[in-house]
């Protein structure tokens, strides 16, 4: 028996001389060197007890050692578990004990401080030197550079995955090989990649954008990645010159717009920059294209089923859309009471269903029971419509759909007209309790860099575009939105801080 997400992303590199990271100081890791290191690391898995299934929660910096973690965990079929670096104390304590981690890896430095909770958790700890250039932490130096690869089923876990908590607590997504290895195929045809291709990496690896799309699919085309430790915008500047791709969040892009170094010379291998994780303003779309002449292909995706459509690579990239579904991937748009299925043009809840579809999530079967249905589809959470082409547009969560006195209002509509006014620099919508009306609408606005604005003008912008039910009661100045590491805006804590706002109405 094989084990297809290993053969097909790593073991098909043994060997190779040829680069797969680009790290700091013009230094290089070979798939061969990365592959090495890879084995050592299964090995030393398994010399602490480490057994096919079991998991490995992993809280590590991002490096090339935390990535030929990832390898050895799937090369001895160990359950990869990556775990934010910003989680402290009691939450990263909820997520190795929610996880039933059997081994908990962490920086040296924090060990100490760790330890106590793992022992409570039952996870054993075992520390990780990740000096960031591929060299051998002591504990895997004797080891052997070559392992014998565990055989797993396609339908085996390969990976665990918290969510990224942006409506609520995170929950753990379960990956299988299929799951993974399916889109990654899918996705190396859909943009084209080869090996050819030096894709700038500056996304975190804890989470399904980084890991798994950029990853994966620079892996299986066999290309290079320009391995950044995070999204420095001087960094990003000096190393596009060699990149051929870049993979980003729509804050990478709306930094790189601020900088005025930022223009097409620095592009000249450049073919492909993608956007996802959270929506891309058209402004950005068309500013974009106007400095570089570059159109971002925007898609979708999310940790329970990696990516789920895509702007076509060769056709019209349409701003404010992700695009179409990925070929494999059924996507539907249903009524939120009847689960019916809506015509062309209707807003309900985008559905999924697809090789890429992740088994269910950890520990909670009656909400894996409720969004997976029998027939296979998932049910996203996201709320959105098909085009009259096709395209799949995302109107925001259906959590933040907003109910007041009975009418149903999108977050989105109001937030695309307060953007608009004049010293907007972005806003966030959202439904805080209200006792007349159940919620009523409340828009936060972070002006321009050194602009005052002007609420009332902007009020009156808003009473006379927009139905009465969907005037902002309230217009709140903020100096920025609470985001996660994923530039994604927690508006479950905007509706938090702001829950009495009209207590006394
Ligand atoms: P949680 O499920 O814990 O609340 P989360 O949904 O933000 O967190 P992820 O799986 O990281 O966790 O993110 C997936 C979500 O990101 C999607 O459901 C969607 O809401 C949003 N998203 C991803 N890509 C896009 C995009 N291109 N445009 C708009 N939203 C997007
Ligand atoms: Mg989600």
């Amino acid at each position: 028996m094989a084990n297809p997400l290993y053969d097909t992303l790593f073991g098909r590199r043994a060997g190779r001389s040829t680069p797969f990271l680009h790290l700091g100081d013009g230094q290089t890791l070979s798939y061969d060197a990365f592959l090495r290191l890879t084995a050592r690391y299964a090995h030393a898995f398994r010399a602490v007890g480490l057994a096919s299934g079991d998991r490995l929660a992993a809280q590590i910096e991002k490096s090339p050692e935390a990535l030929a973690v990832y390898a050895a965990c799937v090369q001895a079929g160990i359950v990869f578990l990556p775990l934010n670096t910003g989680y402290t104390g009691d939450e990263l304590s909820y997520f190795v004990s929610d996880s039933g981690a059997n081994l908990l890896l962490c920086d040296p430095a924090k060990s100490e401080a760790l330890r106590p909770m793992a022992e409570a958790a039952g996870a054993a700890l075992m520390t990780l030197d990740a000096g960031g250039n591929g060299t051998l932490p002591d504990a895997a130096r004797d080891l052997p550079e070559t392992f014998e690869t565990t055989p797993r089923a396609g339908d085996d876990l390969a990976a665990f995955l918290y969510t990224s908590g942006t409506t609520g607590r995170s929950k753990g997504a379960m990956l299988t090989q299929t799951n993974l290895l399916s889109n990654a195929e899918v996705l190396v045809d859909y943009w084209r990649f080869s090996s050819d291709d030096v894709l700038l990496h500056a996304l975190p690896i804890f989470h399904t954008h980084g890991l798994f799309v950029a990853t994966n699919v620079i892996l299986l085309a066999g290309g290079s990645m320009i391995f950044l430790p995070k999204f420095d915008v001087d960094t990003v500047i000096a190393q596009l010159p060699r990149a051929t791709s870049m993979m980003g969040v729509p804050t990478f892009y709306t930094r790189l717009l601020d900088d005025p170094r930022f223009t097409r010379d620095l592009l000249a291998h450049i073919r492909l920059f993608t956007s996802g994780s959270a929506p891309l303003l058209a402004e950005t779309h068309v500013a974009f294209e106007e400095r570089t002449g570059h159109r971002i292909l925007e898609r979708y995706g999310m940790t329970e089923t990696n990516m789920n459509t895509s702007n076509p690579y060769d056709g019209a990239r349409r701003a404010g859309t992700v695009g179409f579904p990925l070929p494999g991937v059924d996507l539907k748009i249903t009524d939120p009471q009847s689960g019916e299925t809506l015509p062309q043009g209707e807003i309900g809840l985008i559905e999924v269903r697809g090789p890429n579809v992740f088994k269910g999530y950890w520990n909670m079967p009656e909400k894996t029971a409720e969004e997976l249905r029998d027939n296979g589809f998932f049910i996203t959470g996201d709320l959105g419509l098909i085009d009259d082409q096709g395209y799949v547009q995302i109107v925001g969560r259906n959590k933040d759909l907003i109910i007041s006195g009975g009418y149903n209002i999108y977050p989105k509509e109001i937030e695309l007209l307060l953007d608009d006014q004049p010293g907007v620099l972005e806003s966030a919508v959202v439904g805080v309790p209200h006792p007349d009306f159940g919620e009523t609408v409340v828009g936060f606005l972070v002006p321009q860099k050194g602009e005052t604005l002007d609420l009332d003008a902007i009020a009156g912008a808003a009473s006379q575009s927009l139905a009465r039910f969907k005037h902002p009661r309230r217009l709140i100045v903020l100096d920025e939105l609470p985001r996660n590491t994923m530039g994604k805006v927690q508006k479950n804590m905007l509706r938090a801080d702001y829950a009495d706002l009209f207590a006394a109405a």
